[in-house]
């Protein structure tokens, strides 16, 4: 990766998002220092402007960004870097420097959730014991989930339609782990389609 640390006294700025959702976080700035630390210790360090040093971000609130990807752009002279932050990010206690959390790509993080819970073989998790009860099981709750859907949507309960759309994607989420697939592979057959 050959970043042009020139056009700004050694620094170049740094977009922060979240793997998960996509989520913009923060941008802080690195200079070459601060680049080579970063992809050595998988732990975003910044240059810091205002304490003028290279500052670990989390250094003191142990609120880390864990490294998955790092992207320059078009002509070198920005990076975009995919985290997994341990906790928080931005300093006042909100979730990201530009904002809450956003419900947006919230799904994916669920995804994650659940493939854990199967993983993990979660004692007391409800996703766990139905992924023991098998295939036919998680399908049947599909079923099951998606007609009581139909049910609501003759009804015009607008809190009891939401939960039961909730519950569908829950199950669907469920049977695609235990397929071996993921949202991604059901996203990229709709965008082929999205003609
Ligand atoms: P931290 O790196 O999270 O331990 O925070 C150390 C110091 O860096 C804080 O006291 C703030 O002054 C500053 N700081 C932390 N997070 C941010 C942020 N997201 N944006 C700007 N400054 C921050
Ligand atoms: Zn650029
Ligand atoms: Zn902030
Ligand atoms: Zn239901």
């Amino acid at each position: 990766m050959n970043i042009d640390f020139n056009k700004d006294n050694g620094l170049v700025p740094v977009v922060i998002q979240d793997n998960r959702t996509l989520q913009v976080l923060m941008l802080g700035y690195m200079n070459e220092e601060a680049f080579e630390k970063t992809k050595k210790e998988k732990t975003v360090t910044f240059f810091s402007r205002s304490k003028n040093r290279l500052w670990t971000k989390g250094e003191e609130s142990g609120n880390f960004l864990r490294v998955e990807s790092i992207d320059i752009d078009c002509d070198q002279d920005t990076l975009l870097i995919k985290v997994i932050p341990t906790n928080v990010v931005c300093h006042t206690g909100s979730f990201s420097c530009f904002g809450e959390k956003d419900s947006k790509g919230f799904l994916y993080e669920l995804e994650e959730k659940i493939a854990q819970r199967i993983d993990n073989k979660t004692k007391d998790s409800y996703t766990y014991s139905l992924y023991q009860r098998g295939m036919n099981k998680m399908a049947q709750k599909v079923g099951e989930e998606a007609v009581e859907l139909v049910i609501e949507a003759k009804d015009d309960n607008d809190l009891l339609f939401k939960n039961e759309a909730a519950d569908l994607l829950y199950h669907l989420l469920i049977l695609l782990k235990a397929k071996g697939f993921t949202l991604k592979d059901i996203e990229e057959i709709l965008l082929n389609r999205d003609k």
